[in-house]
């Protein structure tokens, strides 16, 4: 199909943007853009709102950021809330990462015991210690069939995630995880889940940049946003030599160190 056009949405880069998570944005864009499909940016912050429509929006970035960086964007994101809940639920692509997965939870109680006003959107609760969670840390891509019903013969090249973590919050939820944690921390430390998937909402603690580190799920995300605008059942493959062998030998390290 020609005249493929996708409209990206870079939300707080300037303030959640911990380890590079606008390399997410710029991922995501090039990967657009390499498949010869038209790119229109937009970007959201506290003090630059473009002039947007929501309903134009195909796929949302955010990053993660410190305790204090999430009390500056907070008021500002509860005002989008609205629209951010229509969008997830019409199949919108989002993906959060770190203390912005945290911001669309019920609570989040940083580490000094202070309640940082969250979006309430999902049944997440996160509570930080000053025990932080840190390291390399590889996950088994837990997205479920379910949750992709229309995309069920997307194949993915790679099948584990790999990223960097760094959080001192705690997150604990019912909903589907976005991977099961094989070495490293994930939500909690404890039960092994790793981020959530709700619809084509992702989130996750990895850093990395997670997008360049797992291009497969980078080119999910298109997929989706391509299939929820235009039906599309393909999408045309690039070549990932340098990108696969970086991920594949992280894998190698992390699973053999054990
Ligand atoms: N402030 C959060 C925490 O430490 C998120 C950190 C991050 O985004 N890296 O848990």
């Amino acid at each position: 199909m020609d005249n493929l056009e996708l409209t990206v949405m870079n939300m707080y880069s300037d303030i959640l943007n911990t380890y590079g998570d606008i390399g997410n944005f710029r991922c995501i864009n090039q990967r657009i853009r390499w498949r010869d499909i038209s790119l229109n940016i937009q970007e959201c912050t506290i003090d630059k709102d473009d002039d947007f429509e929501w309903e134009d929006i195909d796929i949302i970035l955010i990053g993660g950021g410190s305790d204090n960086n999430q009390s500056i964007v907070s008021n500002h994101l509860l005002e989008q809330r609205k629209d951010l809940v229509e969008f997830i639920e019409n199949g919108g692509v989002l993906l959060a990462i770190c203390g912005s997965y945290q911001m669309f939870g019920n609570k989040y109680l940083d580490v000094d015991g202070k309640d940082i006003p969250c979006l309430e959107v999902f049944d997440i609760e996160t509570t930080s210690r000053p025990d932080r969670l840190i390291g390399d840390i590889v996950i088994s891509n837990a997205i479920p069939d379910s949750n992709n019903v229309l995309n069920k013969d997307f194949d993915f090249k790679l099948k584990d995630m790999v990223g960097f973590e760094n959080h001192g919050g705690r997150t604990y939820h019912n909903h589907d995880p976005l991977g099961h944690v094989k070495v490293g921390f994930g939500n909690n430390g404890e039960d092994k889940g790793e981020g959530m998937v709700y619809k084509n909402f992702l989130a996750s603690y990895l850093h990395g940049p997670f997008l360049p580190k797992n291009p497969h799920i980078a080119d999910y995300m298109i997929f989706n946003a391509l299939n929820r605008k235009y039906s599309i059942t393909e999408i045309k493959d690039l070549n990932d030599t340098i990108e696969i062998r970086a991920h594949e030998r992280m894998l190698k390290r992390l699973l053999n160190d054990k």
